[in-house]
């Protein structure tokens, strides 16, 4: 039963014309998928209505052919051929009752065209403003572009509406949108009616939206989605100038949705944002327009999200990521299961998804972007499909997920841990700095299995292959982890680097069991992910003196597609840790390392006490390799399979574990595939007259 103070969540809000059910507002996302997986992305906003959101957007949507952003994947609204994977969207939003909500987007200046090779259109004169520097310049508006550019979202909001949804959101946030160029005085230097004073800067808003209610406000509403604050003071869109846009524009939209400035502060990690991080920057505006009003912060609290409500800060709870972990969050908290909920631990795998132009993936929900492709469900899997007892040995995420699954499924199963604490490496890792949310995918996982009366967990249990030979269950699921390496090995070096014995070698591991070296260390990153950085402040904090070095031109280099890399860079920086870019480490002596340059060769010696290694890993498949090697035992003990599975297979980030884990779950005693392809895919359907 939910609890009564959680009440007000519930209540229903009208928006223009329309009324959502309750209060809890999936702001648009992408998803990797867009365009080219229109199934895969429909079915995961229709798990989502099912789990109870009440609003539920669309990822942007390019309305014209003139801006768009390949090579990132979204979904577009250029012509009538868009329709059909779009009306999809919108009847999958309407399956639960939610209200379907659209992000316009035209990119303007952020939109290099790469696909469509036209001539991109800004305020002004300028650079494409990507994350990869193309090589190509916007074109400055004149009056009749200005002209084509309305008519042109005419088009989209009548498509829009036709393709069945509710609310119509213009993008003008995170830097992204052309309503942002022209509202910033940085992107818009123009001297005419749409340039200047606030009033002229927001004039295409106001044109835009006026045309807008004129075509379709009748049955839809209109929204907007701003930046709260372009970080870049008056030079910029500030706050001060967002909020002095709504009081004088206060009845403009039906709805006012807010963001941070940029993406990468709007959607920070949780290792460099707190949950409800946006609270100062919003506070008051609701007071300023009697409109709707939707803020984000990667809320999970129920009571965090009651507070913000309460105290009129806004009137709906904006969630991305929170509803990517758990599409179930709204269901959960009205049905009381409040301790069910599955929380996004803030990591941005989901963004990199997108960044990579891949299919997004969830640390948290390993089913998300899987829900059609692989028919899997994030609270739910079907029965078990014989009486087969399983044994999962470690219980790191991989084993955690699959034991959860496996126990959802009905199977019998036992958990041993050679340990006392459960959660492996993410146990460890939350331990460091700034990643203690990382502690959740255990939490949850531990939780949800301490429920099941066929789930047994044993601690303490290192197991041999002859303990495993000599219990019976039918099924071994290995998943022992890896170790990280101490040899130098990784990407830059493929074979073990010289290292003098007498110089103390950490890795990550020694940190992590709290063996902390002393003096001046020197990190080599050829990992190119979080560990090197996490390390670097935690040495800092240590008070050893820190040289990191890394192959890459960046620090931390990865973490551009989790929109990282900058805060990371600034620390380490701030913390005066001596930074060495392009340089590989080459020999480890007695007393020093040697570095080359990744591009000349020119070698360097730095004089240091310490070397911590943050390479490449491992796997522990030994256990593995010995039960594999013993057919005949096996049989005799009953054992069928044995699978290795996780990092103890191939070592990647925490989301390729719990997602391994899962997919040995959903694949236990099912059929052999042979050469069928383990999921479903849509293929371009070619038009007729291709050959002509
Ligand atoms: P993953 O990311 O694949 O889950 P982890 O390294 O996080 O891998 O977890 C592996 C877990 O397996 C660790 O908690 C470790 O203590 C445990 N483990 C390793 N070897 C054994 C073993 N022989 N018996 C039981 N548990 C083991
Ligand atoms: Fe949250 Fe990480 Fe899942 Fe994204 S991938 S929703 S940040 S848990």
């Amino acid at each position: 039963m939910r609890n009564p103070r959680f009440n007000v969540l519930f209540e229903p809000v009208k928006i223009g014309p329309v009324t959502a059910k309750n209060r809890f507002y999936q702001v648009p996302h992408c998803n990797g998928g867009g365009y080219r997986d229109p199934s895969a992305a429909a079915e995961m906003r229709r798990v989502k209505s099912e789990g109870g959101w009440g609003v539920i957007f669309t990822e942007q949507v390019e309305i014209h052919h003139t801006s768009e952003i390949t090579p990132f994947i979204e979904l577009r609204i250029w012509d009538d051929d868009d329709l059909p994977a779009l009306a999809a969207m919108a009847d999958a939003i309407h399956s639960n009752g939610a209200l379907a909500g659209i992000e316009l987007a035209y990119s303007g200046a952020n939109g290099p065209n790469l696909y469509t090779r036209e001539v991109p259109l800004g305020p002004v004169h300028m650079p494409i403003a990507t994350f990869t520097s193309d090589p190509v310049q916007a074109r400055a508006m004149d009056l009749q572009d200005l002209r084509n550019l309305r008519h042109w979202h005419r088009l989209a909001y009548q498509r829009a509406k036709r393709a069945g949804f509710d609310i119509l959101c213009l993008y003008g946030a995170h830097g992204f949108g052309v309503i942002q160029h022209f509202l910033s005085p940085n992107t818009n230097q123009r001297t005419d009616e749409y340039g200047g004073s606030l009033v002229n800067r927001a004039r295409l808003l106001r044109e835009l939206i006026s045309d807008a209610h004129d075509e379709v406000g009748d049955t839809c509403a209109i929204a907007v989605r701003l930046s709260l604050d372009e970080m870049l003071g008056e030079q910029g869109f500030s706050n001060a100038q967002l909020r002095e846009l709504v009081a004088t524009h206060p009845d403009l939209p039906d709805l006012w949705d807010f963001a941070h400035g940029t993406w990468e502060a709007c959607s920070g990690t949780s290792r460099f944002k707190p949950e409800g991080a946006q609270e100062a920057l919003i506070h008051g505006i609701k007071q300023l327009t009697p409109k709707p009003v939707v803020g984000v912060g990667r809320f999970t609290s129920p009571d965090l999200m009651v507070r913000q409500i309460k105290q009129r800060l806004m009137d709906f709870v904006g969630a991305a990521r929170p509803s990517i972990a758990d599409p179930f969050l709204p269901n959960k908290i009205g049905d009381g299961r409040v301790e069910d909920i599955r929380e996004c631990i803030g990591c941005n795998i989901c963004v990199s998804g997108d960044m990579t132009s891949s299919l997004s993936r969830c640390t948290q929900n390993s089913s998300f972007m899987e829900e059609w492709r692989k028919g899997w469900h994030p609270e739910q899997i079907k029965a078990k499909a014989s009486d087969s007892k399983v044994l999962i040995v470690g219980a790191g995420p991989t084993g955690l997920s699959a034991a959860h699954k496996l126990g959802l499924r009905g199977y019998e199963v036992a958990l041993a841990e050679a340990g006392t604490d459960l959660g492996g490496r993410v146990t460890k890792e939350s331990r460091l700095p700034g990643l203690a949310a990382w502690a959740r995918v255990r939490d949850y996982r531990v939780g949800q299995i301490q429920k099941m009366p066929n789930v047994s967990i044993y601690r303490s249990s290192e197991l041999s292959a002859e303990d495993i030979l000599g219990f019976g269950f039918e099924h071994v699921a290995i998943a022992t982890g890896a170790k990280w390496r101490r040899d130098g090995v990784a990407r830059f070096h493929l074979r073990p680097i010289a290292v003098d014995p007498t110089m103390p070698v950490f890795t990550p591991d020694d940190l992590m069991a709290g063996r902390v070296p002393s003096g001046h260390v020197v990190i080599y990153d050829d990992d190119h992910y979080y560990m090197g950085s996490v390390l670097a402040e935690l040495l800092i904090s240590n008070c050893n003196r820190v040289s990191y070095l890394t192959p890459s031109t960046k620090v931390a280099e990865w973490t551009v597609n989790t929109l990282e890399q900058r805060f990371i860079q600034t620390r380490l920086l701030d913390l005066e840790v001596k930074v060495s870019l392009s340089s590989a480490l080459k020999q480890v002596g007695s007393t020093y390392v040697t570095l080359a340059s990744t591009y000349t060769g020119k070698e360097t010696t730095i004089a240091c006490d310490a070397v911590l290694m943050v390479t490449a890993r491992l796997p522990d498949d030994l256990l593995y390799l010995q039960l594999k090697d013993r057919s005949a035992e096996r049989s005799a003990s009953g054992i069928k399979s044995v699978n290795v599975i996780g990092d103890a297979n191939a070592p990647a980030a925490i989301a390729w574990a719990t997602y391994a884990g899962q997919r040995y779950a959903e694949e236990l005693d099912e059929p052999d595939r042979g050469d069928a392809l383990p999921f479903r895919r849509e293929v371009a359907a070619l038009k007729p007259g291709r050959l002509a």
